[in-house]
């Protein structure tokens, strides 16, 4: 089985980020990273997004509020962020907590600022296949590598496990603009088994550490694995991919997707910097 690495698509994403920042003329994006409390997983997702911005000598600025911060006050301080014209690209961790009012918040976010697909302009680009919006950034990531592998999705059976709206159903939207036939499963969908068998490329998003196996995985099939679970202490995707002999190719967990996620972010951060400054 060939291990599909994200650092690989990562590279590749890096140097189309970098000819893309030579046409800002010298400016530096910056990305406004707007966190709520001090979640352990957030605080790693922005540690390693700082990390990977600054390889890329692209720029970020932590806005960090109090977990009992009120909802309006929130929504007051989120929409000066996005109205500052030093930002160009905003992070949200979410989900919010409860008593924020997740609604409001995403009413105030500029489509064109907002990098991982949340406002509803940008999620209604994605569905209508108008590549202009700003698409999830794990579920482009998850394309990102099949492209950079020249794996062409045209006419291939894609069966997208998981039908959330930051993977799942996204990322079935972009395999379908890439000529994929695609089914959508979730915990409901019947013969679940042999649904994915069918597969000629399986993406798997459920959040369920390894319990995607050979069962699941027609011969030959390409597997994808976004999940990111802990089990016995250590970082594992939803494939148990060391028992898997099915596959003939597959994302390890970690240095799969997850390696490529804060790049298509970087990339989003370019493209909206560049839309921001030059038209
Ligand atoms: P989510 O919102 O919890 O959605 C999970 C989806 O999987 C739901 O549609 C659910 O079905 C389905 N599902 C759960 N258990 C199932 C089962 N036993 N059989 C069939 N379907 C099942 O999760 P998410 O936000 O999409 O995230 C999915 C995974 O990706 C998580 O492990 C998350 O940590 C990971 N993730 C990775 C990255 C990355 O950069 N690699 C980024 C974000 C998230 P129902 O709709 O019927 O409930």
């Amino acid at each position: 089985m060939i291990l599909l690495y994200g650092a690989d698509t990562a590279q590749k994403l890096k140097e189309e980020i970098s000819e893309m920042l030579s046409e800002l003329n010298g400016y530096i994006p910056t990305l406004g990273i707007v966190r709520i409390g001090s979640n352990p997983a957030d605080i790693s997702y922005e540690k390693g997004a700082i990390k990977k911005f600054e390889s890329l000598s692209l720029k970020t600025k932590v806005f960090e509020f109090e977990e009992n911060i009120t909802s309006e006050d929130f929504v007051a301080e989120f929409k000066k962020i996005n109205e500052d014209d030093n930002i160009d690209g905003i992070l949200l961790f979410r989900p919010l907590p409860e008593h924020i009012d997740e609604k409001k918040v995403i009413d105030v976010l500029n489509e064109k600022k907002d990098l991982d697909g949340i406002s509803y302009k940008n999620i209604a680009k994605v569905f209508a296949g108008d590549i202009t919006g700003f698409a999830p950034c794990t579920a482009k990531a998850v394309i990102k590598i099949l492209e950079s592998n020249d794996i062409d999705l045209e006419g291939k059976n894609v069966v997208v496990l998981g039908r959330s709206m930051v993977i799942g159903r996204p990322v079935a939207m972009l395999a379908i603009q890439k000529n994929a036939t695609v089914t959508i499963c979730h915990s409901k969908t019947e013969n679940l088994k042999e649904v994915c068998k069918r597969a000629d490329i399986l993406i798997v998003a459920i959040g369920r550490a390894k319990m995607i196996n050979d069962e699941y995985i027609g011969k030959d099939a390409i597997v994808i694995d976004v999940g990111i679970n802990f089990a016995d202490g250590k970082l594992c995707g939803d494939v148990d991919l060391e028992n898997v002999k099915n596959a003939t190719m597959a994302t390890p967990v970690p240095k799969g997707v997850g390696a490529v996620t804060t790049s298509v972010l970087a990339g989003h951060l370019v493209i909206a910097a560049l839309q921001r400054r030059m038209y």
